[in-house]
């Protein structure tokens, strides 16, 4: 017996002790694979009835709809004893749970944009300002507007500024 035979093994008679009533409706005559609760990540039509017989099928699905937790929880069992991990579905007020809602087709709930608000201001990251260089006439404006005396250079180029200004008007009249 292989190792992954033997964990399979153990993982069904844990069932078998867990869940007598479940695994007599679905299990009791030959071992099956369990398949994923209905819903999304779950085959479907064909590939369903490739993996159990159609009467194994009907019987999952009764049982999936009957007691959706307790099939969850049967399903989760069985795959976790084989040492694999169960497809869960995103939570709310996170930003998994927010493309869920979307791939659903649906509105997201609050927590959701929440959580996607508070994500994109944490991923945001504010542009440095540049800083016009002194002997402009922006820099000249920035001083005055900090209420400092403008400096030497921002006084000579508003100055230049200032004396060309005048020179070309003098040119065009
Ligand atoms: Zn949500
Ligand atoms: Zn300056």
């Amino acid at each position: 017996m292989t190792l992954r035979a033997r964990a399979q093994q153990k993982a069904y008679s844990e069932l078998q002790r867990r869940y007598p009533e479940e695994w007599q409706v679905l299990y009791g005559k030959e071992q099956a694979i369990l398949l994923p609760p209905p819903g999304p990540g779950s085959p479907k039509g064909r590939d369903r009835n490739r993996l159990h017989s159609k009467a194994q099928t009907r019987a999952q699905l009764r049982l999936a709809h009957a007691h959706p937790a307790e099939y969850r929880a049967l399903y989760r069992a069985w795959v976790v004893a084989l040492g694999g991990k169960v497809f869960e579905p995103a939570r709310c007020g996170t930003t998994s749970g927010y493309q869920r809602h979307l791939r659903e087709g649906g509105w997201a709930c609050e927590d959701c944009l929440q959580a996607t608000r508070d994500a994109a201001r944490r991923a945001y990251v504010p542009k440095e300002r540049t800083h016009v260089p002194c002997g402009t006439w922006g820099a000249y404006m920035r001083h005055r507007r900090a209420g400092e005396k403008p400096c030497r250079e921002c006084l000579d180029g508003v100055n230049r500024r200032n004396k060309e200004r005048i020179a070309e008007r003098r040119r065009a009249s």
